[in-house]
């Protein structure tokens, strides 16, 4: 009777976030699988948090709280930005709280596209933008970073700009899911001075700000405040994924837009996450720091062991994926040998070519895992390639 398979598949388009659902669900059925597929911190929401929320749960009935969050939550976010990146936003005008950075992207969309208008996705890149967009009645602008080292790179940024006057905004995730790829401040720079020209927003995915590890996190909203819109939250720097809290800063006028299809879509977020969130912001701001630290140390190693098998691998500077090149004596492609891999060797990856066009011929490798797992993935991938007949 109601024609929705229409809809559904045009959001579907090329990027297919359901895919990876199935995909993790095919590989959680199997028995003793070893899952690197999971992009979600291994730790627990540290426990100040957790007993925090649960004394104010005793103490406090919840309700809705205005809009954009309750005052003391938009003033710690403020406070947080500004002692971790400098960053100077007015907690009255300039900051809502979102149901995780998953809401952010689609709010915001929602508030600044027009139908027809396009967006600028460099790829491979988060699986949501794309469908996020189309949903939008807009047009994903599709940038392969695949020949630049997964960057933006200001010239190519110039011509798509030039190519799409209808691109209203750029979506920049960095550091980036799933390449793990970060900018340095001149990077930013170059990139923020071609933008300039342009009437274009730069919605900034600064989820992974915490989890930098080859210099200090620059926001892009200290270069170019007037067109940024900033997106972050606490599901990876406070292991709080579970809790749905995001939130989007920008300018006042902005705001305020984004705010009204923020109200439309949740009235608020839950009281009791907000109350949560002021926890992390205020008295957890070096939480990430010992997450940070463990992650590093299964960087390098998982890092080593796939250079030592043959894959090619750019070394992370953030964030917990790496994005491993396949070894070119493996023929198949990559869903067909990460579908290989979980029935040979119960080892689940990604395929790069989830994340969108330059990720073909990769697999995505989650090291927010353990120790162990990270090691027993390098021993199943050697096992692959020996019975493959790759030395
Ligand atoms: N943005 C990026 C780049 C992500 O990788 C993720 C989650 O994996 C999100 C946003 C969504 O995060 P949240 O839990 O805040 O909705």
């Amino acid at each position: 009777m109601f024609d929705m398979e229409q809809r559904m598949n045009t959001v579907a388009l090329q990027i297919k976030p359901q895919d990876i659902f199935l995909f993790n669900a095919r590989a959680l059925k199997t028995p003793g699988i070893i899952n690197m597929t999971v992009g979600e911190p291994n730790f627990a929401t540290p426990e100040h948090i957790r007993q925090h929320t649960s004394t104010q749960l005793l103490q406090q009935t919840m309700h809705y709280t205005i809009p954009e969050g309750k005052p003391a939550l938009t003033a710690a976010i403020a406070n947080f930005l500004h002692d971790k990146y400098d960053l100077n936003y007015d907690p009255s005008s300039q900051i809502i709280a979102t149901l995780g950075v998953t809401e952010s992207v689609y709010t915001t969309l929602a508030a600044i596209l027009n139908p027809g208008d396009e967006v600028i996705v460099p790829t491979p890149s988060f699986t949501i933008y794309g469908p996020d967009i189309i949903l939008n009645q807009a047009k994903p602008v599709f940038v392969d970073t695949s020949k630049t080292n997964f960057r933006l790179d200001p010239a190519m940024l110039r011509a798509t700009l030039q190519e799409h006057p209808r691109a209203k905004a750029l979506i920049l995730n960095y550091p980036n899911n799933p390449t793990g790829i970060t900018y340095d401040k001149a990077q930013l720079q170059a990139l923020a001075e071609v933008l300039q020209e342009y009437a274009i927003f730069v919605i900034s995915d600064e989820i992974y700000s915490e989890l930098s590890y080859a210099h200090k996190h620059v926001s892009f909203a200290t270069l170019l405040p007037e067109q940024t819109i900033l997106l972050n939250g606490l599901s990876k720097s406070h292991a709080m994924t579970g809790w749905r809290v995001g939130y989007i800063c920008g300018p006042q006028k902005v705001i305020a837009h984004i705010l009204h299809v923020h109200e439309l879509i949740t009235t608020s977020i839950p009281e009791v996450t907000q109350d949560a969130a002021i926890e992390a912001l205020t008295n957890g701001q070096d939480d990430t720091h010992t997450m940070s630290v463990q992650y590093q140390k299964r960087r390098d190693i998982l890092y080593n062991g796939l250079q030592q098998l043959g894959f090619k691998v750019a070394k992370p500077q953030g964030a917990f994926y790496i994005f491993a090149k396949i070894p070119a004596q493996l023929t198949q492609d990559d869903v067909k040998l990460a579908e290989d891999l979980i029935a040979k060797e119960k080892l689940a990856l990604l395929p790069g070519s989830f994340f969108g066009i330059g990720g073909a011929g990769y697999l995505r490798i989650s090291y927010a895992a353990s120790l162990e797992n990270i090691k027993i993935t390098l021993t199943k991938l050697q096992h692959y390639l020996v019975e493959n007949g790759v030395e």
